[in-house]
């Protein structure tokens, strides 16, 4: 087949499109290599190029791939990819297919939009290649992936490495601008969480992937040369000891937060990280109340989750927790302001006792295509006309906490308004916390009096939340601003 195909890999970080490049791998000996464009969608700028190259297309045929891997996509992204769509579809012969997470788990709503040709529903490695090939539909076709299918085995990353057109779109920068890019060793996740997508994908598209040691280290050591950074982030779910040792063999350092489960932390997983230059480790803390962990499958006990944060004390290492306010609909009923109170209320100990802890609040949104999702909205009624585009965007902006848009209704399954609106002022609140303690309470500090600033300033803040007065006013901002000017 000679006709070009434009793969656009679209996300709201400069990441390594690694899962376009395994599509194309897969089909290569259907497709001329020389049509093929890959193209990570991060910004406007990526945009332009990509349209430009959909417009020397002219009367030609063509495929246009989209895929979207990540959990949210945010307003701007969902305007990027409305825009090449709309383009796209005005085109006579040019094909359109989209893949990723929410058009696996939201399929049947984006099966309505009738200017998508083919709807692929898991890995698009494992699915049917007839998007290639099979031309314009007057529905969208839904094609769904072969169970197990894993990755393909003859792939390599290099067969399709040099068909990427913006390579600045897919390396990140640290402060010192040094470049890095995102690795995935492993696919999804084997914890099997209610509420999270890849419990989805692990009952049906075989969910986990473990790439063999053999694998890890070709591949990590082609992109470390064909990108010229030994730095790589680390963006597989949850991190193992095996993982760690692949990325010393192959003489990687990583940059960014590693996730690991709390109950899988021991000091010797912590030395690891910390030999490779991690700072903070990603714990998914969701909920401390016993109940609500037993039914969502998230099920630790605080002792060694205080033990963690003790353990990376003594090594410097900072923890970012994430709590899921609003998770407690589970138990039967929309969460109510008291609930969400109770949430917050119970991860303060931690939060005032360690300082090496960051808590990031998150508004629960039930996904439809999780299993929690499916049976709280099965119970509570889904929502009526609401189209795929409008269930994106309503559900990035309550996980975000940025409340509901205009127009769309809130999730009956979620809370009722008082609830959102309690949620939102806390969701405020501890986005004025975190950016304290990221910004100003370096860990371990390097200043001490300002570290004991910081230390009085967050005691205050806790006070404030525990009397339930969940706004900080200007109070944090104000001190925010007066330690930023302190050296
Ligand atoms: S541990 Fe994380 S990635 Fe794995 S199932 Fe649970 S929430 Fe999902």
């Amino acid at each position: 087949m000679s006709k070009k195909v434009i793969v656009v890999d679209a996300g709201r970080r400069k990441f390594f499109p690694a899962d376009s490049l395994y599509t194309i791998s897969s089909v290569k000996d259907q497709v001329d290599m020389d049509q093929v464009s890959i193209y990570r969608l991060f910004e406007a700028g990526d945009l332009a190029l990509i349209l430009d190259e959909l417009g020397s297309v002219g009367d030609d045929e063509a495929v246009l791939f989209l895929w979207v891997y990540e959990k949210f996509y945010p307003v701007e992204m969902q305007s990027m990819l409305q825009e090449l769509i709309d383009t796209a579809n005005s085109m006579a012969k040019v094909t359109i297919a989209m893949g990723g997470i929410h058009p696996t788990l939201a399929r049947d709503l984006l099966l309505g939009d009738t200017r998508i040709d083919y709807v692929i529903a898991g890995w698009p490695w494992s699915a049917s290649s007839e998007w290639l090939d099979g031309g314009k539909q007057s529905t969208p076709k839904l094609l769904v992936a072969a169970k197990d299918g894993g990755l393909p085995d003859h792939l390599k990353l290099k067969d399709a490495f040099s068909r990427i057109k913006n390579i600045k779109s897919c390396v990140m920068t640290t402060a010192t601008g040094e470049i890095y890019f995102n690795y995935r060793s492993t696919y999804m996740c084997k914890n099997g969480c209610a509420f999270c997508h890849a419990t989805h994908f692990l009952k049906h598209f075989g969910g986990l992937i473990e790439k063999s040691d053999e694998r890890i280290q070709e591949e990590l050591l082609f992109l470390k040369d064909a990108i010229g950074t030994d730095k790589v982030y680390l963006s597989s779910y949850v991190c193992d000891k095996r993982t760690i040792d692949s990325l010393n063999r192959a003489g990687m350092k990583v940059e960014n937060q590693y996730s690991l489960m709390v109950k899988d932390i021991t000091p010797e997983l912590l030395d690891m990280f910390k030999g490779l230059g991690a700072e903070c480790v990603f714990i998914g803390l969701e909920n401390l109340q016993t109940p609500v962990q037993k039914r969502v499958g998230k099920h630790f006990e605080i002792d060694h989750f205080e033990k963690a944060l003790r353990d990376g004390d003594a090594i410097g290492m900072m923890f970012e927790g994430n709590i899921m306010v609003g998770l407690n609909s589970i138990l039967g009923q929309p969460s109510t302001s008291e609930d969400i109170v109770r949430d917050i209320r119970s991860v303060i100990p931690q939060y005032r006792r360690y300082r090496n802890l960051r808590v990031l609040l998150r508004p629960f949104m039930p996904f439809v295509g999780t299993p929690l999702g499916d049976k709280l909205w099965e119970n509570t009624g889904r929502l009526d006309n609401v189209g795929y585009w409008d269930y994106i965007k309503l559900g990035f902006s309550v996980a975000r906490g940025h409340g509901v848009p205009e127009g769309l209704p809130i999730p009956p399954a979620y809370a009722d308004l008082e609830a959102f609106e309690t949620i939102k002022t806390y969701y405020k609140s501890f986005e004025q916390l975190v950016r304290h303690r990221t910004s100003l309470y370096k860990y371990p500090p390097k200043n001490k009096d300002k570290a004991v600033l910081c230390d009085r300033i967050s005691d205050l803040c806790f006070d404030i939340l525990e009397t339930g007065n969940v706004d900080f006013g200007d109070f944090l901002e104000d001190a925010l601003d007066a330690m930023s000017r302190w050296k």
